[in-house]
């Protein structure tokens, strides 16, 4: 019989959304590393650390075009010494810099060895751009300013990602200038995404009366690939028993995770529970104390971790923005934490009852530059014309009292890309 989660917060019979959360994230684990390009790791998470192979900057280097000089030299305006060569971009001058001598020197150029100090081109008067000419000095350089030392930014051997790390397009940047082309990563997991319902036809195909367009299989691919995983679309299973059994064994590519959507509840046509239960899987068959959201299912099927979201398309993405992302995050080798922030109320809410209630809001600014969220007058869960113009969500806890405009709330911030 599928287990309901009972326990904290006295609501005995609906289970909390963190310890449904945890629940669905205590079976899963990321599969073996591999060794792939860093050039298409945008979103992969590292399996190892990651040390520098290069010092960055390698040498010595000016921040300024100038001359690099010994300070010594430079003391009062108006000294004056002998241009002895040219160190530019990926041409460095070679030799050492001796008493009265001066380097040209252009940005990223090394600064040769003897040279502890960059006279900045408009602070000096030279007889001529051609080595042996005399420069004069009009204004006294600092020593050390305007040099880059090896090993500013980054040292060779030090640390600089760690394993578990999600790559995002400026840490790619930064392994490629520390000298790596292609790194260690867990790979992407490969997520079943499966929508059940006589009532749904495919997109692009025009819905006949009492027919809808599967749009939840869409939006999940889309999220998935979003978040690093690979969206493996199973079709649609028609409401009869087997049939989401079916489509799930016909999968093409072996499976870290299926989601599927609708048929959840226990009504007449709704068989995904019965079909579950009959693999003999340990089945968690879950009211979550949360609006949109509940039912929720969870469990195993030929092995494999499912997670059974609702069918309204509100409450399957809200769903899959509270636990499918931290699933394929924690498949993927790493943690998602949702980003709250507090904002003020637009505009007044009444007191929230035994459920976490997740409600569509716009996220702005008031007057004085504060966030603040207006919660979206219609709440129904199948409007995802509603979600799809939000950019938050207000989070109110079970048995929040009644709040007024201005009160602060806690809010989810949407993902730009979810
Ligand atoms: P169910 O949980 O199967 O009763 O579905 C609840 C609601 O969600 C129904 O109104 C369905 O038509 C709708 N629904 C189910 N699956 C999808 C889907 N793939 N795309 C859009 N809406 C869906
Ligand atoms: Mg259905």
């Amino acid at each position: 019989m599928p287990t309901n989660g009972g326990g904290a917060g006295g609501t005995p019979d609906l289970l909390p959304v963190a310890e449904a959360r945890s629940r669905i994230l205590a079976g899963l684990t990321p599969g073996a590393a591999e060794t792939s390009p860093l050039a298409e790791a945008i979103g992969r998470v590292l399996a190892a650390d990651l040390a520098a192979r290069l010092s960055l900057p390698a040498d010595p280097v000016s921040a300024m075009d100038g001359y690099a000089a010994r300070s010594e030299d430079c003391a009062a305006a108006g000294s004056s010494l002998t241009r002895i060569g040219e160190s530019a971009a990926g041409r460095p001058w070679t030799g050492v810099i001796g008493p009265g001598e001066a380097v040209r020197i252009f940005t990223g150029a090394v600064v040769p060895d003897g040279a502890d100090c960059i006279i900045l081109q408009e602070d000096v008067e030279a007889s001529s751009e051609e080595d042996g000419a005399i420069v004069s000095i009009r204004e006294v350089p600092q020593k050390g300013r305007f040099i880059r030392p090896e090993g500013l930014d980054v040292t060779a051997g030090d640390i600089i990602l760690a394993e578990g790390t999600m790559m995002s397009a400026r840490l790619i940047a930064l392994a490629t200038s520390a000298g790596h082309v292609t790194a260690s990563f867990y790979p992407r997991p490969h997520i079943g995404i499966l929508s059940t319902g006589d009532e749904l036809v495919s997109p692009g195909d025009t819905p006949a009366r009492g027919q809808i367009v599967s749009s939840n299989a869409t939006y999940l691919s889309a999220f998935v690939s979003a978040c690093g995983g690979v969206p493996v679309e199973l079709g649609i299973a028609r409401d009869r028993p087997g049939a989401m059994l079916d489509a799930l064994r016909a999968a093409p590519v072996p499976l870290d995770l299926v989601v599927t959507t609708g048929g959840a509840s226990v009504g007449t046509h709704d068989h995904v529970v019965d079909d579950l239960s009959s693999t003999g899987t340990e089945l968690g068959f879950w009211k979550i104390a949360m609006r949109p959201g509940k039912p929720l299912i969870h469990g195993r099927v030929d092995g494999i971790p499912l997670l059974g979201l609702p069918g309204n398309p509100v409450s399957s993405a809200v769903c899959a923005n509270i636990f499918l992302r931290p699933a394929i995050a924690r498949l993927s080798g790493s943690d998602h934490a949702p980003e709250m922030i507090a904002a003020r109320l637009a505009t007044g809410l009444p007191e929230n009852d035994r459920r976490q209630d997740y409600l569509r809001a716009t996220l702005s600014h008031d007057d004085d530059g504060l966030p603040q969220a207006t919660p979206a007058r219609q709440q129904d869960s199948s409007m995802i014309g509603v979600y799809a113009n939000a950019n938050a969500l207000i989070v109110r806890p079970p048995f929040d009292p009644p709040k007024s405009a201005g009160d602060m709330v806690m809010v989810l911030r949407l993902d730009p890309l979810l």
